[in-house]
């Protein structure tokens, strides 16, 4: 497994869960995005979750302060009736490298929590 552009393994809890850091390509620390595979031993799910930082998706057509401000005041507005929000984040995938690199990451991911639905499964029956 060669997981190297841009996305490294932070850690590998064994049986639970297995932590990879995607490196957004503008080099911000801010845009960068976590993936972590959980295993439930308990009940044989699988769960990914991501983390990254988000923003209010308030600059489409609002290049004026007072029209990005007042949509910042109707969806603070929203969140209070209606408790749902808009967040949006993403990152920049720069060259076929870290592309490559990140399917591998999601395939070694996938192959780990394979592995230990096996194993788990083994222990079960015993
Ligand atoms: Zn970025």
């Amino acid at each position: 497994m060669n997981i190297s552009k841009g996305v490294m393994k932070v850690d590998e809890w064994k049986g639970k869960s297995v932590l990879y850091k995607i490196a957004c390509a503008c080099m911000s620390d801010d845009c960068d995005c976590s993936v972590d595979f959980n295993f439930d031993n308990d009940f044989g799910d699988i769960e990914v979750d991501f983390y990254q930082n988000i923003n209010w998706a308030d600059y489409y057509n609002n290049n004026w302060f007072f029209t990005r401000w007042w949509a910042r005041v109707k969806a603070a507005l929203r969140v209070l009736w209606t408790g749902e929000m808009k967040l949006e984040g993403g990152f920049i995938i720069r060259g076929q490298g870290h592309i490559d690199s990140i399917i591998e990451a999601w395939q070694e991911g996938r192959d780990k929590m394979i592995s230990w639905r096996k194993e788990n499964d083994k222990m079960d029956i015993q």
